[in-house]
């Protein structure tokens, strides 16, 4: 009884180790959210982020910040990323700042060899990124760690047009404020069903495009945009009139596309 007790601890404690080692950092990274109090706004707004924090300076001082106009790219042969994602159940919440779903286990990036896993997906609307210097509607974000603790980051922008039916499953149940995860259990969603047909993408080297923006992301931007109606559009944007961070220098990087 005594070992079956100490067993059973025993293979707690190594799953919560695993879980330990790869969840906290992101949550560090993303959740300094509550403490110190950043927006979109003229008082605490991406002009005054690095001077909000000591842990937000990169914000200021960085020379990899995204997002980034995505022109002058260098056309160049590039492994294909290779995305396997599922079917998930809708856990999703609004932490203030977009409107987040958070992933399950097993939803894979291979990028260059490395093994990146799906953690969230989230909105910011306008886009963050342009292409030619042109904006679009929304963009679409698909965080990945691997085992490093790095990110890569998928980028889709939204461009207006026909309704799109899988966001419109999470726009029926998107929660208006703040608050904790939901999971909507009637609900799942087939994520890869939000990515392009069309598989050209940008790469380039970048940060988080929130606080602390660090300096520690894979950005892979999809040429292609995906089609969101109007409707949608002004749906999400009555919850966040904006949360686009403005264009960032490229500084003395490369952007590359692929062929
Ligand atoms: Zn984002």
């Amino acid at each position: 009884m005594h070992r079956r007790s100490l067993l059973k601890y025993m293979s707690m404690c190594s799953a919560g180790a695993a879980f330990s080692l790869s969840y906290p950092s992101l949550e560090a990274a993303i959740a300094s959210q509550g403490e110190n109090e950043w927006g979109y706004g003229q008082e605490d707004g991406p002009q005054l982020w690095g001077e909000l924090s000591p842990d937000f300076s990169v914000c200021q001082m960085g020379q990899q910040q995204s997002p980034i106009d995505l022109r002058g790219a260098i056309a160049t042969e590039l492994a294909e990323p290779e995305i396997t994602y599922r079917e998930i159940p809708l856990k999703i919440l609004n932490n203030g700042h977009t409107i987040q779903v958070n992933t399950e286990w097993g939803n894979r990036l291979i990028l260059d060899g490395q093994d990146f896993e799906l953690l969230q997906f989230h909105f910011h609307h306008p886009s963050e990124h342009m292409r030619e210097s042109q904006i679009y509607a929304m963009e679409l974000h698909f965080v990945h760690r691997n085992a490093k603790g790095e990110f890569a980051v998928l980028g889709v922008l939204l461009q207006e047009g026909k309704e799109n039916e899988t966001l419109q499953s999470i726009w029926d149940v998107i929660p208006t404020e703040a608050g904790e995860e939901q999971t909507i259990d009637k609900v799942k969603i087939n994520i890869a069903q939000l990515l392009p047909a069309q598989r050209t993408t940008y790469r380039y080297f970048g940060s988080l495009t929130t606080p602390p923006c660090s300096e520690l992301v894979y950005w892979v931007i999809f040429e292609q945009p995906i089609e969101i109606s109007k409707q949608q559009v002004e749906q999400f944007a009555q919850i966040f009139p904006w949360n686009a961070r403005p264009i960032q220098s490229l500084n003395r990087r490369f952007l590359l596309k692929s062929l």
